[in-house]
């Protein structure tokens, strides 16, 4: 019934396709005018936070595709922000580069430890840099490898692509079965519907966001034939999330 190969949905579910959103948490005014004059022509959506504090806040409150993480931070340290943004479901999948003053290996490979995705070495060069973080965009989120995804009752077998219902199997199109992956990677967000056409139908799609509202109906009657009465919350004039508490 899944038609579209493994490579498809690496592309569909990593990045949201237009313009990738970028957090910048970095304190030195200068080498944010440098950051934000090279990414933005590269069509990166780019919204910066000075100290770590913020930085983590917005990663939670509006998760972005990458971090650009400043190692020596005011208050928060670098690391100290990896490891919270690791252990929050929001954030723990989302790559992280960090920038770093300090060249020692020992303090790359602690970067790498607590969970950044790459380093570079300030002074770096930009061109580096933007090959760094295009690459991390590519590379799969973890849970989209991972061979089981779950929210409540629902269990999605990413390697089968089989979705279950307190272990019942539910039926889907290729569509709903990337609506569903999506919404599941980011249980309780709330997706707008640009958003779920950027990150489910990908860049060339050039639909009309009604086309969201038909394949969430789908997905809910899939889901209420399988018995779940409940799977997705509509946001009145915003989107849709899914919920922990789907029965
Ligand atoms: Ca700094």
């Amino acid at each position: 019934m899944i038609s579209y190969s493994p490579k498809q949905i690496k592309t569909g579910f990593t990045v949201s396709a237009l313009s990738p959103k970028i957090l910048i948490v970095e304190d030195e005014p200068s080498q944010v005018e440098i950051l934000k004059f090279n990414l933005k022509p590269e069509g990166f959506d780019v919204r910066v936070e000075m100290d770590g504090e913020s930085g983590v806040q917005a990663a939670i409150e509006d998760p972005p595709d990458l971090i650009l993480l400043d190692w020596m931070l005011p208050n928060l340290t670098g690391i100290e922000i990896c490891r919270q943004l690791r252990r929050n479901t929001q954030t723990r999948e989302i790559p992280i580069i960090m920038l770093t003053a300090r060249s020692e290996e020992r303090d790359k490979v602690r970067g790498l430890d607590i969970g950044a995705d790459d380093y570079i070495t300030k002074p770096y060069s930009i061109k580096e840099l933007i090959a760094r973080i295009k690459s991390a965009l590519r590379r799969p989120r973890a849970s989209v490898v991972e061979q089981k995804i779950s929210v409540g009752q629902i269990e999605v077998d990413m390697r089968k692509h089989k979705v279950y219902f307190d272990k019942s199997p539910v039926d889907l199109g290729p569509i709903e079965f990337r609506l569903l992956v999506t919404l599941m990677q980011s249980p309780e967000r709330v997706f707008s519907r640009d958003q779920l056409l950027d990150m489910v139908w990908g860049i060339s799609a050039s639909l009309e966001t009604r086309t969201v509202d038909v394949h969430i109906g789908r997905l809910r009657r899939a889901f209420n034939r399988a018995g779940c009465k409940q799977i997705i919350r509509t946001v009145r004039s915003f989107g849709y999330s899914i919920e922990e508490v789907a029965v």
